[in-house]
């Protein structure tokens, strides 16, 4: 069985439009500019519709992480051990994203600098996924 795959709609398609391109894209709102992850219809600090995604720089720290050794989730049983991470974007306090990391879990820690990557699932689906950021500082 294939991993569960996102739904593109209206309010979160400049996202997935955005990651078929290889570039990460957040929803933001036009008129305060406030970057809103998950997608949403309206501003949840001005209420304004005025939102659209824009491509942000692609880096993140990570904010906090879980590590699944269990199998049972279709798709992922033949990556285990895998990790799953909260990723905090530089462009705004909070603002947060979720992916996986490819790197050994063992050497995930806190406040570790990534960096996005695109993993193409078919023509429709490309995932933002995360590595450590190259020449960071360890
Ligand atoms: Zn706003």
């Amino acid at each position: 069985m294939d991993r569960p795959l996102p739904v593109i709609d209206d309010i979160n398609r400049d996202c997935w439009e955005g990651a078929r391109n290889n570039r990460l894209v957040i929803y933001r709102c036009g008129e305060c500019r406030y970057w809103i992850h998950p997608p949403l219809e309206a501003c949840p600090q001005c209420q304004s519709e005025r939102v659209a995604g824009e491509e942000v720089s692609g880096k993140g720290a990570v904010y906090s992480w879980s590590v699944m050794y269990s199998k049972g989730n279709p798709g992922f049983d033949h990556k285990l051990p895998y990790a799953t991470v909260i990723v905090e974007l530089p462009e705004q306090e909070h603002l947060f994203t979720i992916g996986n990391i490819d790197c050994d879990p063992k050497d995930i820690e806190i406040g570790m600098p990534l960096e996005v990557t695109f993993e193409k699932i078919n023509d429709e689906v490309t995932l933002p996924q995360w590595r450590p950021a190259t020449g960071a500082a360890r």
